[in-house]
């Protein structure tokens, strides 16, 4: 890996208790690279305002972000997404290794909307404007 490389990489896989049940998803081969200087951590639905722990949202095929309990959680999702796309920027990220599966960083593959579990082909809010921003976008399970 280049040292002058800087990679975003969603907070949670480095240990960060910010995801939507107040838990964190540590991934051992992100956590050694911390301290190296390459990683820039970002939690978008943070950046967006959302609180810790917060109901579970998926992203519906038309680009909505609802959450379990019906709520139109999209404004939020998009403002954390741009705060979270502007930092990429700041730090000259080429690349991002986001966590998978999520409606804001998953890449490929994430939750279908219905909350059971199902999953469709896509990208959440934050992956998608790193796509199409030209930013190489990985997920953990890539790595
Ligand atoms: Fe992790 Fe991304 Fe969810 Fe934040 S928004 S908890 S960084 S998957």
């Amino acid at each position: 890996m280049n040292k002058d490389e800087k990679i975003l990489v969603s907070e949670c896989l480095l240990g960060h208790a910010c995801r939507y049940d107040g838990k964190s998803k540590p991934n051992q081969k992100i956590i050694e690279l911390e301290g190296t200087g390459v990683l820039v951590p970002v939690c978008p639905e943070v950046l967006g305002g959302l609180p810790t722990p917060r109901d579970a949202s998926e992203k519906l095929p038309d680009g909505r972000v609802i959450n379990c309990k019906g709520i139109d959680n999209t404004e939020a999702f998009i403002k954390g997404a741009r705060k979270a796309y502007e930092i990429c920027r700041e730090n000259g990220c080429s690349k991002a290794i986001l966590k998978a599966k999520s409606p804001s960083c998953g890449k490929g593959l994430i939750h279908n909307g219905g909350f059971a579990g199902g999953l469709v082909a896509g990208n959440g809010v934050l992956a998608q404007m790193l796509v199409d921003a030209g930013i190489e976008v990985l997920t953990e399970e890539e790595i």
